[in-house]
């Protein structure tokens, strides 16, 4: 039994709450804390769990731990360790409504998106099981006669995961596969609005008998528990995804180690309506961007722009689908929209839709709070004609609030939607061929979907520019953030 934890490591079967707490995940045992936080449903503001939580010298026995297991995990050839991840992806299939089911109570999204979710984890896991066999290095010809020149991937060490809540399963998961698969042992430390899945997806892993040591789950304390990764020279990267604030922390207390980090910040993505556009796959591709997970996504359509011909037609058609959107409980058959993480974050957006509104822009649907008082609930929301010095326009409204504005020209809106310090996605509608390449290479963001509304995809590089981050997820860029490049030079 671990220090300060009072429950001997033993597999969990069932939800037990309130008699025991989630327990954390260490060094291969379920180990439940003494110390524990809530944790919610937004929908109902109800405590549905207790999550044990662990101090700065039970990190630092994962981190040994994990280090240890690094020592053989690293030497796994990458077929096994693939074979290892597709039992995790089959096991996390097995208890697919489970973990949909227990991400809609902790988040709040409706349970199809849930599901969604869920389906997509299940796609990275795979992803990465075949990714684990790719590691490849390469072998430059020489410049003078004698020598060879090799270059060669290791995986880089112990890797600490930190997540947010808004996808608490995939963009955790997204990182645990891709560490794994190249070879490192991986800490994740999940947001403590939304630890629950992990607790399942640390059963799968259990169940998948990966090497003890290999994944950890830790929870608690987000500064201290960062502060250990941070000082900590066994952890050998972080790997984050929140808000740029957080992120900019991170950077700032990594330099004393020059610790690598990859950073999966906050967005503020621009979508681009051209009049040449197809209405009907316009108005439908910035409906998922801007809606999809209550509007809670760091890719999610934050200022839309709409070329003057079709702005008309663009605006009603788009308001009268907002309109339609159902709001209520993510367990509600048919809602599209839930809460928001808490009635905090209804406050912000309820100060953003206001500061609008008195800069001069136009209301025109929404623009409320729903359901009771005190509710983390916000009625789907679109504004016209906002301000650029208005707060939505300048920063992340994480919230189903759409701001919709109209441009002439398409210099004017490359201008307007490069116009921020973040570059993480961007949108545009166009049925011009060579528009839509001359967008594709001045838009700055490292996303961009060209009539497609939803551009993420396993085998895709995913992330930011600007200060939405460092570096890429998934695809064969998300293996490579976890390898180091050496070069071997061979005189014959
Ligand atoms: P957040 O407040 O930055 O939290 C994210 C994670 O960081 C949580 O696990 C949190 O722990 C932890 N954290 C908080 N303070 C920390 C600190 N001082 N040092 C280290 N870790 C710390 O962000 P969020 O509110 O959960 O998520 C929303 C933001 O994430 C938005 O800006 C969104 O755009 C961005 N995001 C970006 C991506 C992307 O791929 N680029 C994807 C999703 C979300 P606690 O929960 O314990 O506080």
């Amino acid at each position: 039994m671990k220090a300060g934890c009072r429950l001997p490591a033993k597999r969990f079967h069932k939800h037990i709450w309130p008699v025991q707490p989630k327990p954390l995940y260490l060094n291969g045992e379920f180990i439940a804390a003494d110390k524990t936080l809530s944790v919610r449903n937004p929908a109902t503001g109800e405590t549905i769990a207790q999550m044990s939580t662990c101090g700065r010298d039970h990190v630092a026995q994962a981190l040994a731990d994990a280090h240890a297991a690094f020592q053989s995990w690293r030497n796994v050839v990458g077929r096994t360790r693939g074979d290892f991840l597709l039992k995790i992806a089959v096991e996390v299939e097995r208890r697919k409504d489970e973990f949909a089911r227990t991400i809609t109570l902790e988040n709040g999204k409706p349970l199809a998106q849930s599901a969604g979710e869920v389906a997509m984890t299940i796609d990275h896991l795979r992803w990465f099981a075949e990714e684990a066999r790719r590691g490849y290095g390469r072998v430059i010809p020489p410049q003078v006669e004698g020598k060879r020149h090799l270059v060669i991937k290791s995986p880089i060490g112990v890797v600490a995961a930190i997540s947010p809540w808004n996808f608490p399963l995939v963009l955790a998961v997204r990182k645990v596969a891709a560490a794994l698969a190249a070879g490192c042992t991986v800490v994740l430390k999940p947001a403590s609005a939304t630890p629950l899945c992990a607790v399942l997806f640390a059963e799968c892993v259990h169940a998948a008998n990966l090497p003890k040591g290999a994944f950890q789950l830790v929870a608690g304390s987000a500064a201290e528990i960062a502060a250990e990764f941070l000082e900590n020279p066994l952890c050998r990267k972080i790997t984050f995804t929140g808000s740029t604030e957080v992120g900019k922390k991170l950077i700032a207390g990594a330099a004393a180690q020059v610790k690598p980090l990859s950073l999966e910040l906050g967005g503020h993505s621009p979508v681009l309506v051209f009049d040449d556009a197809d209405l009907a796959k316009a108005v439908e591709g910035t409906m998922i961007a801007k809606y999809r997970n209550t509007g809670q996504s760091c890719i999610a359509a934050n200022r839309i722009y709409v070329q003057r011909g079709l702005a008309e037609k663009f605006i009603a058609a788009f308001v009268e689908r907002v309109k339609a959107l159902k709001v209520g409980s993510g367990l509600e058959p048919g809602v599209d929209i839930g809460p928001l993480i808490n009635p905090a974050a209804v406050d912000l957006a309820m100060k953003h839709i206001v500061d609008a509104q008195a800069k001069g822009a136009q209301l025109l649907c929404g623009g409320q709070r729903w359901g009771e008082a005190g509710s983390a609930f916000l009625q789907p929301t679109v504004l016209t004609g906002v301000p650029g010095a208005s707060l939505g326009m300048c920063d992340e409204t994480f919230a189903p609030v759409a701001y919709v504005n109209v441009f002439d020209t398409e210099a004017e809106a490359i201008a307007r939607a490069n116009d921020t310090t973040y570059g993480l996605a961007a949108y545009v509608f166009t049925h011009d061929l060579n528009r839509a390449f001359r967008l594709m290479e001045s838009l700055e963001a490292g996303m961009i979907g060209i009539n497609d509304g939803v551009p993420t995809t396993s085998n895709a590089p995913f992330g930011g520019v600007k200060q939405s981050g460092w570096g890429r997820e998934l695809g064969s860029d998300g293996l490579d953030a976890f390898l180091d490049t050496k070069h071997v030079s061979l005189a014959l």
